[in-house]
């Protein structure tokens, strides 16, 4: 306890001399996001020194080991640091695929070399990753994909496409599922394979959305040159991976309290706008719905903080993820709807006025897609039914 109280105050006077003062501010727009990279511009000096002072301590990836240049905290120092960040609203340094999804991945399944090779360039957001996983026709039924790959010997040639990549413009590397045995049942030919995506042969194209925005694309493979030293475990095994990695992009992204550290309660903006009545908010039926909301968010958040308690003592969140998944994303869906609720008319100012950006509406379209991507809400429904319910098929 001495040690962990200790550990607390170093943590609370590290980040009090390093996090620089507009790094202690919710996100207001997606340019505030640091997804780090190759070609990625810091939208500021402290953006920049945020991110390199927090990679050289580990600590945008505190729970890998050391040896991959991981902050290496149990996950009670972890849990610290989270609340410590929290406690002065600071910004997450980065967001990234690569400690979120590939990372996790590559630390269960990879070899030494992959590790050794991709780990450290991810704590320090050196590259930026995209995952490579929907095709036209393969989406909630990702086994059925079709990208292939022919055996060269110390490679692959590979040809196909993917489909709404995000960021698939942005990426510097790719991790992709590609079916590298086209005779074995369909489960047991897919590999994970790691690859840069300035390799000859692929091209991506911007998928327009209706915000006005492309953080889309499709993503083609024209005899694309994919080496077998960057496969992720064994050959034609990618499938378990797969779905180990998923498991790890459903909790990513059913955590609403992820990009929202520190955000203004829905309750204190509902005020601002509407008003008080009797010291009530002055719309009963938004009242009623905001309260509902508030407290949903936080018996999420907290189930969600026991869950990642039991992942640090070792235990896998397994099907678990696809209800935090579920919950998480119809959750952010309700926030989007009563945010547009409380600021009335006002909302759908789409250009923005005055000090408004017209970012509303667009985070409000935004959150559709949540109960969509890495796996719709219904299938996230269906293995709920099936591995933790137990219901027949
Ligand atoms: C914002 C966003 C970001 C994304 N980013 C990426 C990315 O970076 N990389 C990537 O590879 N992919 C990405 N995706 C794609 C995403 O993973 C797929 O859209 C998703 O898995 C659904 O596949 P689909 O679009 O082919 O829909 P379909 O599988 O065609 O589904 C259509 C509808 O049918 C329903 N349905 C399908 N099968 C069943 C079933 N068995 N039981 C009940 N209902 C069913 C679905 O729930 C859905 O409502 C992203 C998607 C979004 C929206």
């Amino acid at each position: 306890m001495h040690e962990l109280n200790q550990f607390k105050n170093e943590v609370r006077e590290w980040l009090q001399a390093n996090c620089p003062e507009s790094m202690r501010h919710p996100y207001r727009s997606d340019a505030d996001i640091c997804w780090g990279g190759v070609d990625f511009k810091f939208q500021s000096d402290d953006q920049q020194v945020w991110l390199r002072r927090m990679a050289d301590k580990g600590w945008t990836a505190p729970g890998w080991p050391a040896r991959y240049g991981g902050g290496g905290l149990n996950r009670e120092q972890a849990k610290i640091l989270k609340q410590e960040m929290k406690r002065i609203s600071a910004r997450p340094p980065m967001y990234s695929f690569g400690i979120s999804m590939i990372g996790p991945a590559l630390l269960k399944y990879g070899s030494e070399e992959l590790k050794m090779q991709h780990l450290p360039p991810i704590v320090h957001g050196e590259i930026r990753w995209v995952q490579g996983y929907s095709e036209p026709n393969a989406g909630s039924d990702l086994a059925s994909l079709q990208t292939r790959a022919d055996d060269m010997g110390d490679h692959y040639l590979v040809n196909g496409s993917k489909i709404w990549t995000s960021y698939g413009d942005k990426g510097d590397w790719m991790f992709v599922l590609i079916r590298t045995d086209t005779l074995a049942p369909i489960h047991q030919g897919i590999s994970l394979i790691l690859f840069n995506m300035n390799t000859p042969g692929v091209t991506t194209r911007p998928i327009l959305l209706i915000s006005g925005k492309s953080p889309f694309t499709e993503t083609f493979f024209e005899n694309v040159r994919m080496e077998k030293s960057q496969v992720v475990g064994e050959a034609n095994q990618g499938w378990t991976i797969a779905k180990y990695l998923l498991t790890h992009e459903r909790e990513m992204i059913g955590d609403t309290g992820n990009l929202q550290s520190g955000a203004e309660l829905l309750s204190s903006i509902a005020v601002k706008n509407l008003g008080l009545d009797n010291h009530r908010l002055a719309n009963p039926a938004l009242r009623t719905d905001i309260a509902r909301f508030e407290i949903d968010e936080v018996c999420h958040q907290l189930t969600m903080e026991r869950a990642r308690d039991e992942i640090r003592t070792g235990v896998s969140l397994g099907p678990a993820a696809s209800m935090f998944k579920y919950y998480g994303t119809e959750l952010n869906k309700r926030r989007y709807e009563l945010l547009m609720s409380v600021d009335s008319h006002e909302a759908l100012n789409w250009a923005g006025a005055g000090n408004r950006d017209g970012l509303l509406p667009k985070l409000w379209l935004r959150s559709k897609g949540n109960s969509i991507e890495g796996g719709t809400s219904e299938i996230q429904l269906n293995i709920v039914a099936k591995r933790i319910l137990g219901l027949p098929a």
